[in-house]
């Protein structure tokens, strides 16, 4: 440690030295089952901290702060942060070291379960994680579904899933995911991070997508559940027809025929090709037979 300014600067947690130091100090053994990966990139941190377009004052919901690594960085930009960790064995671990932060505040629980606008009150905020990725999905739509007044979603996520949040109509990777990410969100892979930037290093290859929430959806649908409902159909049987897969999803053959038709898809198109709007198109008609 050293001193600047009359303030004493905390060892960077970001570093594979302090990350061993902290994990053998304390006799924690990383969890598989948690997801548990712990950034030893400072240039990592960073990169998320400026994604987020973190400034002081700011208020920042962390998923899974681990040993404080992000959060340390999420703090030193001077932001109010609060960070939800499922793991028992963290929280007494975070308040060492994190102690010199006064803007933090751990949150013990699951991301899934706790009450968000509860802890997070009333006020926009920003969201930053290095994410757990076995349960990467359901998190993104949890946090994005509930309209929560979150501008900026900044993750570190599995390469493969950033590229199907991307994926754009037609791409074989295009799906579900891709529709409900964009319809939320302007989403954009902002940094390639590889396994060696992890204690321990992952099989897979990572990186930070910043996703800017749009005040309003990509389209304006009638009712969003029945849009989601029809495109969860669409995704579920790739191999059909749209036509095929939307009945198999459980919409009536005639009523597909006249949305199909009122919204002006040909009835051999397959779900993968269909574009937000023509999806709105489609749940808009089947919103007005
Ligand atoms: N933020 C730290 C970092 O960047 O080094 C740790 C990231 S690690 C990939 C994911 C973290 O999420 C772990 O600390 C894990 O215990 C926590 N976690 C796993 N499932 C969770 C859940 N359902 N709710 C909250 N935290 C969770």
């Amino acid at each position: 440690m050293n001193k600047q300014d009359g303030q004493i600067l905390q060892p960077t947690i970001a570093s594979r030295e302090v990350t061993t130091h902290i994990l053998k100090a304390f006799g924690l053994h990383m969890s598989k089952k948690l997801g548990q990966n712990f950034l030893i990139d400072a240039s990592v941190v960073r990169g998320i901290v400026a994604a987020a377009e973190v400034q002081p004052g700011d208020r920042v919901l962390e998923i899974g702060p681990g040993i404080g690594t992000l959060t340390q960085g999420l703090a030193e930009a001077g932001a109010t942060v609060k960070a939800v960790e499922l793991d028992k064995k963290l929280p007494a671990v975070l308040k060492e070291t994190l102690a010199a932060y006064q803007n933090v505040e751990i949150i013990p629980g699951d991301i899934l379960k706790v009450n968000i606008p509860e802890i997070m009150g009333p006020g926009p905020f920003k969201v930053a994680a290095n994410l757990p990725y076995y349960i990467t999905t359901p998190i993104l739509m949890t946090l994005l579904e509930r309209h929560l007044p979150i501008t900026h979603l900044v993750t570190m996520v599995q390469k493969e899933v950033a590229e199907r949040m991307t994926a754009q109509p037609g791409s074989r990777i295009y799906g579900a995911l891709s529709v409900a990410v964009q319809y939320y969100t302007e989403p954009e892979i902002v940094l390639n991070v590889p396994p060696r930037s992890f204690i321990p290093a992952p099989e897979v290859d990572s990186v930070v997508i910043a996703c800017r929430v749009r005040e309003t959806p990509a389209v304006t649908v009638r009712d969003e559940k029945l849009f989601f409902r029809v495109v969860k159909a669409a995704f579920g049987q790739r191999r059909k027809t749209l036509a095929n897969a939307l009945r198999g999803g459980g919409f009536p053959k005639e009523q597909v025929r006249d949305a199909m038709s009122a919204a002006g898809i040909d009835l051999l198109r397959r779900g993968e090709t269909l574009s937000l709007a023509e999806f709105g198109h489609l749940a808009d008609a089947f919103a007005a037979l």
